[in-house]
């Protein structure tokens, strides 16, 4: 049962007497990781079925209590508000903002509204499903309708394609295979105006201004931006970003898109963005550029049909490993170390800084200095899930967590027991340095690749230097993981 006009396929609606029509429709629309108005199925919905629409976001104090929230994300969202609040008033709306339990406060605006129904989009998480089950309920209950909208947040909606005799596919490749040949829909245009009734209360937008402890390099929010770096990058950039994605010093080339931030937060349309990569540009031929690019965006969707079977990956192992890790002082100590970024491994050292100070790494950086701490320290995974998903702009628990786990080799890697040596990852990836020198300026005097190994120097030149030397030789690191995971 669709909603009249339903661009999408809506699912577990609430069936139930339509209540009375009184002064025309209304429809909430409740916003959560979907904040945009390009490419935004409930939305479309909303405005097809009803002549006034409510599109309410719920600052929910039990999202940071589940450990979802960090200051780079709360400015992050911010601007990402204050941006749609923009664009809604531009088409003749607002956004209506609550404070309180979602569902308590989604339930009280379709009240105070007078409103039939409410459309949201699915979230892949345990903590999203269970919010949508309560809510349904407690929509139900009052009499209204409750429409789920799949295929906002991902490409391929999680279970949508499954291998035989089971609910997931459990490793990537013949995922991106089957997830290739599945048409994708039409992005849907933004909606021309969207009446909002004049008598919500509303609490003021959040302000980047007054989140503290944000990091001075975060990058701005909002679908606007988005929009603006999509066009941008992929018009300069995309070309190339087969050969280049794995550079480390994007700094004059971006080699990435840096959209995840933006796609964690639905300020821009997965759907949207994979139609527009592919279409390439005028009259040209999407190119292996393209293709690599889309490829990577599967691996979104990826791990979000992983998380959605199996909602304990966040915090246990996917496939147990019966690891021991390390824990006590000198582990800690460690730990501290890698999150300071004084390993003492100066492309570890980097990506730990670059993550400080931007909220952000370079994916080759995160594989590094995941690897470092899972298997060169032998330090639990979700220590390191943690710290990125307390500074990630980001931070998602699906792409967090499951590429920790791939990492680590709990998780869906077909060859769970590799390890990246990070001075072979430094000379492959950052041939010249300047990376590890732009975000470890005490080794900026070092010329070239000697940047990556300081240890080698000696006397009153290493003496020149003030950074620690490593914390554990690579070759120890390496025995010690083998010999606990067994693979000696
Ligand atoms: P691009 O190279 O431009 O890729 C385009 C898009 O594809 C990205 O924006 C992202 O949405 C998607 N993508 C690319 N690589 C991956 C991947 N390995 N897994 C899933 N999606 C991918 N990504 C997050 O979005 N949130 C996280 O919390 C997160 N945590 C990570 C933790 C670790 C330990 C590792 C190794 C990777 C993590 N990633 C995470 C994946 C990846 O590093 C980032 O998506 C990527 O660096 C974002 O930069 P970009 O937008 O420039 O990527």
């Amino acid at each position: 049962t669709a909603a009249v006009n339903d661009p999408a396929p809506a699912r577990a609606a609430v069936k139930g007497p339509a209540p009375a029509r009184r002064r025309g429709r209304t429809a909430v629309v409740l916003l959560t990781a979907d904040l945009r108005v390009h490419d935004h199925p409930p939305l479309r919905a909303a405005c097809g079925a009803a002549d006034e629409v409510v599109p309410v976001f719920v600052r929910d104090p039990a999202v940071d209590r589940a450990g979802f929230t960090a200051p780079n994300r709360l400015a992050f969202l911010a601007d990402c508000l204050a941006d749609l609040d923009r664009s809604l008033r531009e088409r003749g709306g607002r956004l209506v903002v609550r404070t309180g339990d979602t569902v308590a406060e989604t339930c009280r605006i379709a009240r105070e509204a007078d409103a039939d129904e409410v459309h949201t989009a699915a979230g892949c998480t345990g903590f999203a499903r269970a919010r949508e089950t309560r809510l349904r309920r407690a929509l139900e209950e009052d009499g209204r309708r409750l429409y789920v909208h799949d295929g906002v947040d991902s490409v391929v909606p999680p279970g949508d394609v499954v291998p035989q005799g089971s609910d997931h596919f459990a490793v990537f490749t013949p995922y991106f295979r089957r997830w290739s040949e599945r048409p994708v829909r039409a992005p849907l245009p933004a909606p021309r105006t969207v009446r909002v009734p004049e008598d919500l209360r509303s609490d003021p937008l959040p302000s980047r201004a007054d989140v503290p402890g944000v990091s001075a390099g975060l990058a701005a929010g909002g679908e606007t931006e988005a929009r603006r770096r999509l066009r941008s990058w992929t018009s300069r950039h995309l070309g190339a970003y087969e050969d280049r994605h794995d550079v480390l010093d994007d700094r004059a080339g971006d080699g990435t898109s840096r959209l995840s931030p933006y796609l964690h937060f639905g300020a821009l349309s997965p759907v949207e963005l994979v139609h527009r990569v592919r279409a390439g540009r005028a009259g040209e031929e999407a190119g292996p550029g393209a293709a690599a690019f889309v490829r990577q965006v599967c691996w979104r969707d990826f791990h979000r049909q992983v998380l959605a079977a199996r909602p304990d990956a966040v915090r246990e192992d996917y496939r147990p490993r019966h690891d021991r890790w390390r824990r006590g002082d000198e582990a800690e100590a460690d730990l501290r170390a890698w999150r300071e970024g004084r390993t003492g491994y100066p492309l570890v050292d980097a990506g730990m800084r670059q993550l400080a100070h931007e909220g952000w790494m370079h994916n080759r950086a995160r594989l590094v200095t995941a690897s470092f701490l899972t298997k060169t320290l032998y330090v639990d995974w979700r220590e390191g899930a943690r710290h990125f998903l307390a500074l990630l702009a980001d931070g998602d628990v699906a792409e967090n967590q499951l590429n920790w786990q791939w990492v680590a080799g709990t998780g869906t890697d077909t060859r769970p027991n590799r390890v990246l040596n990070p001075v072979r990852q430094a000379l492959r990836h950052d041939p010249d340095g300047t990376y590890v020198r732009r975000w470890v300026p005490e080794l900026a005097g070092l010329a070239g690749p000697a940047v990556h190994e300081p240890w080698r120097l000696k006397g009153p030149d290493r003496a020149a230097y003030d950074y620690p030397d490593p914390l554990v030789g690579l070759d120890d690191g390496l025995a010690r993981f083998r010999q606990a995971r067994g693979t000696d």
